[in-house]
């Protein structure tokens, strides 16, 4: 199967202008399921990423007292706490994962969304739940993205892989389950089972905690906005890389924080 270079050109064709007249309703309300107590960082840092990449609104829910941090990092977003799975008609795509731990309360909100339609990435902690808990895929019935990186990769659908065998389980896996799987590294891998691309933007700088948890952000924000979950991935992942790499103009690798990155997403869309 050929690997598709993911580069401007193939982005450009999958990009969709805002129009001119639009309001906040016509682009999407997204919720993120992340962070807990000791792990509200990856909360913002997915929500920061999620509202600088376009989404209309935002609403944050996690299990903690602690919502004021996020308000005083995030004024743009709401909050809920984690009952508003009891009613997702809100919300447009839902990202979860970052920073939830792998404990029995967010092993429910992994059987809440057994019945939900809406489009969601899975990320960190939710893969690790699916991994650990042993989570039939048949109770996904909706559009959805996988994103983990190789150890999470490996917890999920075997032990050991050279990164070339994890390239052909991923084609397998994203074709035999319906969904995208975007498989994280220095040339990050995505494909939906017929198609592959490979990630041309990034650097070490974001060999980082709280990188992926930006990524889950763009990639929730693009589901929300109505790009389809392969579009979705590919804009989130090439559009991370790429303000990783405007980053280098001020900071190095060493030196850059993933908020630095958020902060040049704006650039990395001009
Ligand atoms: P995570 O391990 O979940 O924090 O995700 C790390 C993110 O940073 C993924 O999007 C990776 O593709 C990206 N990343 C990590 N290391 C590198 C690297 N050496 N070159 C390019 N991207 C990287
Ligand atoms: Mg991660």
């Amino acid at each position: 199967m050929e690997v598709v270079k993911l580069d401007l050109n193939c982005i450009k064709n999958s990009y969709k202008k805002r129009p001119c007249d639009s309001h906040k309703g016509l682009h999407g309300h997204a919720l993120l399921i992340a962070g807990s107590l000791d792990k509200m960082g990856a909360a913002i840092i997915a929500s920061k990423a999620c509202l600088r990449s376009g989404v209309g609104l935002l609403t944050v829910a996690f299990y903690s007292e602690n919502k004021n941090v996020l308000f005083h990092s995030i004024p743009e977003a709401m909050y809920a706490n984690t009952c508003v799975m009891n009613d997702l008609s809100p919300y447009n795509a839902i990202g979860i994962g970052p920073g939830i731990g792998v404990d029995e309360i967010s092993l429910q909100y992994i059987y809440e969304l057994y019945e939900n339609k809406l489009p969601v990435v899975f990320d960190a902690d939710a893969l690790n739940i699916i991994a650990k808990y042993k989570i039939d895929w048949k109770h996904f019935n909706f559009p959805f993205v996988l994103t983990p990186h190789p150890k999470e990769f490996d917890r999920l659908f075997s032990e050991l892989n050279s990164e070339s065998e994890r390239r052909s389980i991923a084609i397998q896996k994203a074709k035999e389950l319906n969904c995208v799987i975007v498989l994280k590294g220095h040339k990050t891998f995505i494909t939906d089972g017929i198609q592959t691309f490979e990630n041309t933007t990034g650097n070490s700088g974001l060999a980082k905690g709280g990188s992926g948890d930006a990524l889950t952000g763009m990639i929730t924000s693009f589901l929300a906005q109505g790009y389809t979950i392969l579009q979705a991935a590919k804009l989130g992942v090439y559009l991370h890389g790429l303000a990783a790499d405007i980053t280098l103009q001020t900071q190095s690798e060493e030196s850059m924080l993933i908020t630095d990155v958020i902060e040049n997403i704006g650039l990395a869309f001009k």
